[in-house]
């Protein structure tokens, strides 16, 4: 990683903003209190939250204060909930040795293999332990036919994909799983300070030698940034950040599957799951708010960045608070294929809503070089085709011009070891056209002052 910048010196006085909010709660939106689960209300002006029923209040923490107590509330919250009931009708479940996915196993279903990786799960189901219940989920939009159909264009739009990949889909691998998401809402305010740079323009007089090696006096105008030092805070709602509870599909693959319509969600009802497989959350309801707050930086560092304004921004350091967290537990619909070759797992992810595909595809060396080979060959006739029909009689002298002209290495191109200069003559003796561009493609360069002294002379 390349070390940041050094930061410009400031030539301005420091300035201090008021906090600007970019986008308050919805009106009306409860949020829990963290000790007694009420739903209350939450002005965000007030930096606080207080519950009217248990008298428990969240606040934020003063300059110099430490900052975790929300965050603590919530890690015990957390806690709380997750002794929740399992799903109806998935009272039990298994680890699968191979991903490490939980699977919730549908109650007299016998045998199952796992939908992500197709490790037969042979681990001794265990009573499905507690949990926070999905509270809703989006059925699925995609059937398998569809699903199976989306896996096809995709597969038809892959160079060099071995056929093994191509059998998959017609095997009916594709299996639907319902995938456990996180969704959270928060106030975030986030205290920053930085550097604001404007620019402005100056001229300047300098001197330089003419044609004659007489000094010339000039001008011309230069842009300079003016720096000063600007502090505040940002102050954001963030709605339904989603985050994936599963860890048994790599991050690229779910994000690939994106985006999901979140209004579609609908009141989680367990005979929706009939028939499909469902996954148990591997990333907890705290983990899961670790990766909500990272995905929230980008759009906080913007806030601070347009607070600041001006033409230039540093974020010199940056502190977020949270506060009126609150959480949904979804189920997105899923159809997954998974695929073995050479010992490397392989998978692809349908999203069961859009049919959008997202997934990892293996290269079949043999089929490149095959194609190489065959490229080769081509390529290789025509030249030897067009030597055939261009050489002109009598002119016997014309290869030797071209050898003299080889000899004086082209800047633009230097000829590898080994490279067979034959067929490097014979291109250009068959394709004159190409000679004359050529020369043009690696022009001088533009912009750069040559062997030319410039002197600043400033007052
Ligand atoms: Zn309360
Ligand atoms: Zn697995």
């Amino acid at each position: 990683m390349d070390a940041p910048p050094p930061l410009p010196t400031p030539n301005a006085p420091a300035e201090t903003r008021e906090p600007s909010l970019s986008k308050a709660p919805p009106a009306g939106k409860l949020f829990p209190c963290l000790k007694c689960g009420a739903k209350v209300e939450f002005d965000p002006r007030t930096r606080s939250l207080k519950c009217p029923y248990c008298g428990h209040e969240s606040t934020l923490a003063a300059a110099g204060e430490a900052d975790a107590v929300v965050e603590r509330d919530f890690d015990e919250y957390a806690a709380r909930l997750a002794s929740g009931p399992p799903i109806e009708g998935r009272s039990s479940q298994v680890r699968c040795t191979g991903c490490g996915a939980t699977v919730l196993l549908e109650d007299k279903v016998v045998t199952e293999k796992c939908p992500f990786c197709s490790t037969h799960l042979e681990n001794q189901p265990e009573a499905a332990a507690g949990m926070i219940p999905p509270e809703s989920l989006v059925p699925f939009g995609v059937d398998l036919r569809a699903a199976r159909e989306a896996f096809d264009g995709w597969l038809k739009g892959l160079w060099f994909a071995p056929n093994e990949l191509k059998k998959v889909a017609n095997l009916g691998q594709l299996a639907g799983v319902y995938v456990p998401y996180w969704t959270y809402d928060a106030m975030t305010y986030t205290g920053y300070s930085g550097m604001r740079g404007d620019d402005y323009t100056e001229t300047e007089t300098y001197t330089e030698k003419d044609a004659q090696g007489n000094n010339v006096t000039k001008t011309r105008t230069v842009t300079r940034t003016l720096w000063y030092p600007v502090s505040g805070e940002v102050q954001h709602f963030f709605d339904d950040v989603l985050v994936c509870g599963s860890k048994s599909v790599p991050g690229h693959l779910v994000r690939g599957m994106e985006p999901w319509e979140l209004s579609e969600l609908e009141p989680f009802r367990a005979e929706f799951l009939a028939g499909l497989k469902t996954e148990r959350y591997a990333v907890d309801l705290t983990e899961g708010l670790g990766v909500a707050k990272h995905m929230m930086e980008p759009t906080i560092d913007q806030l601070i960045r347009r607070d600041i304004g001006g033409d230039h921004q540093r974020i010199i350091d940056k502190s977020t608070q949270y506060l009126g967290i609150t959480f949904k537990h979804c189920l997105l619909p899923v159809w997954v294929a998974n695929y073995r070759y050479h010992e490397k797992l392989f998978q692809i992810l349908v999203n069961g809503r859009s049919g959008k595909v997202s997934g990892e595809r293996p290269y079949s060396w043999s089929k490149i070089l095959a194609l190489v080979a065959l490229i080769a060959l081509v390529v290789g006739g025509i030249i030897a085709t067009v030597m055939a029909l261009k050489k002109p009689p009598g002119v016997a002298h014309q290869p030797q011009r071209q050898s003299r002209r080889q000899a004086v290495p082209h800047p633009g191109r230097r000829r590898r070891e080994g490279e067979p200069n034959a067929v490097v003559q014979a291109a250009r003796a068959a394709l004159p056209e190409l000679e004359h561009p050529r020369h043009h493609a690696v022009p001088a360069p533009v912009g750069r002052p040559r062997h030319r002294t410039v002197r600043v002379l400033r007052d």
